[in-house]
């Protein structure tokens, strides 16, 4: 087979600059405690309350925001995401109240998501996307010059983000042609799958394009039937799945139980299959209750600091079993690595600028200007080793760069569609429709905007 497209993935950059350290992160609760508080439903925001509880209990999230190092540093006049969520997180994990009040995340709705309105239904998952948007958006206030690659280095992605490959052949003439792209989720499509694994074996099976989704191969020169497949390229830290329960655009709904396991390998559905397991561990899952997509009511399930499970529903807290979390109609759902940030895999296939062996699993508090430092930390290709960008922060105030644009959404950074110096293959030309219609982003404007990045490991530790 002749392998086209080989230069394009080797040729690939690397982020300029890593926004948030990757060893940073800790995957480990930094404190054990009982749940919190459950949120008290505002009419219809049940949608926004399983959100805001599953990301409470994703330990390197909330271990970040109860630090609080991003307000500490934040600059970001009026709205700013991550500054509301920390204080969320922190009334929520700190009051002795039964239940809080979400009233921040409802009253700046409208800058979270457009759609979404205080007195109306929204989707969980729909909530999801646009929380993490905005997450993203607040950490890149003051970077938003940063190139394609860097802007996938903040907290969110490092946290969150993966990227896919999607690897197109040519039945004709068996050219290849590599793509990738950055997720925070991934959605499965679970009309024939009756399990969790076998929806991911289905998601990284060869589909045909054919028909209306025939490409242009460069080689045959003409449109030709190829074979398409998507697998994981490289594993978030919280790999974070939507079961698609919508039948179709009527609001039918998809009610059938589909199995999922309380530890997921996701090894089978990577580019490479070879190597160690990739164990992770289920902590969150939103169940959506009601016969039809259009009304119904969302509860959740998560794993406190203390281990235990509980079902959230609303203002209730109520411990539960692991058998009765496992036995639920998910619609979401949330798994944590249980690799080390040592081990060789997360090294080369977890985050960006994780070199595996040269750097070790470091939770510990740091300084503020340490922190400042940490956030100019950079890979230097050619010499193989780690410096420190100086020019990137002030040394005499120990303070971020100023931001450089106004606050807003204008520079809005949708995961993977943001344009930049991305490496789209030249072997292919997609006719319209042709887009990844597996993957997250599946809501977003299909595919001329489809987007590749493709990463370029160190060559050497
Ligand atoms: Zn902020
Ligand atoms: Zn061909």
């Amino acid at each position: 087979m002749e392998k086209l497209a080989a230069g394009i993935a080797e040729g690939m950059a690397l982020p300029q600059r890593i926004l948030f350290p990757p060893q940073k992160i800790c995957m480990d609760w930094q404190q054990r405690q009982r749940p919190g508080a459950g949120l008290c439903n505002l009419g219809s925001t049940c949608y926004i309350n399983v959100i805001l509880q599953c990301l409470t209990y994703t330990p390197p999230l909330a271990n970040y925001l109860l630090s609080r190092d991003h307000s500490q540093l934040c600059h970001q006049q009026g709205f700013c995401m991550m500054c509301i969520m920390e204080a969320h997180v922190r009334k929520v994990l700190r009051s002795s109240a039964n239940a809080i009040w979400p009233r921040a995340v409802v009253r700046d709705l409208k800058f979270i998501g457009e759609e979404f309105e205080p007195d109306m239904a929204g989707d969980a998952y729909e909530f999801l996307r646009c929380a993490l948007e905005a997450m993203q958006r607040a950490c890149l206030s003051g970077s938003s010059d940063e190139d394609i690659s860097s802007q996938k280095t903040t907290i969110i992605h490092q946290i969150f983000g993966g990227f896919l490959k999607s690897r197109v052949t040519c039945l004709r003439c068996q050219a290849v042609s590599d793509s990738y792209k950055a997720f925070l989720h991934v959605l499965l499509d679970i009309k024939a799958p009756s399990s969790l694994n076998k929806a991911l074996e289905n998601f990284v099976t060869p589909k045909n394009l054919d028909g209306k989704y025939c490409l242009k191969c460069s080689k045959c020169e003409k449109k030709v039937t190829a074979s398409k497949r998507v697998t994981v390229h490289r594993v978030p830290k919280v790999f974070t799945v939507c079961l698609e329960r919508a039948a179709d655009h009527t609001g039918r709904k998809i009610s059938k139980i589909v199995e999922y396991p309380e530890y997921l390998d996701l090894r089978p559905y990577m580019s490479d299959t070879a190597g160690e397991p990739l164990l992770y561990s289920l902590y969150a899952l939103v169940v959506h209750s009601g016969d039809t997509c259009l009304d119904g009511h969302f509860f959740c399930y998560t794993k406190a600091s203390n281990g235990q499970w509980y079902k959230m529903d609303d203002e209730s807290v109520d411990n539960c079993g692991i058998h009765a979390v496992l036995r639920q109609q998910a619609y979401l759902l949330f798994y944590a690595s249980q690799c080390g940030a040592s081990n060789d895999q997360a090294g080369s296939a977890g985050t960006y600028g994780q070199p595996g062996r040269t750097m070790s699993m470091d939770c510990q508090r740091t300084s503020a200007r340490e922190r400042i430092q940490s956030r100019s930390l950079q890979w230097d290709n050619d010499h193989c080793r780690w410096f420190m960008n100086s020019t990137d922060f002030n040394n005499s105030t120990g303070r971020k760069r100023k931001r450089s644009t106004p606050p807003g959404r204008d520079h809005a950074v949708k995961d993977g569609t943001a344009s930049g110096p991305f490496n789209r293959s030249c072997q292919w030309s997609p006719v319209p429709n042709a887009a990844w219609t597996v993957c997250g982003d599946h809501r977003l404007p299909p595919v001329s905007e489809e987007e590749e990045l493709v990463e370029k490991k160190p060559s050497t530790l």
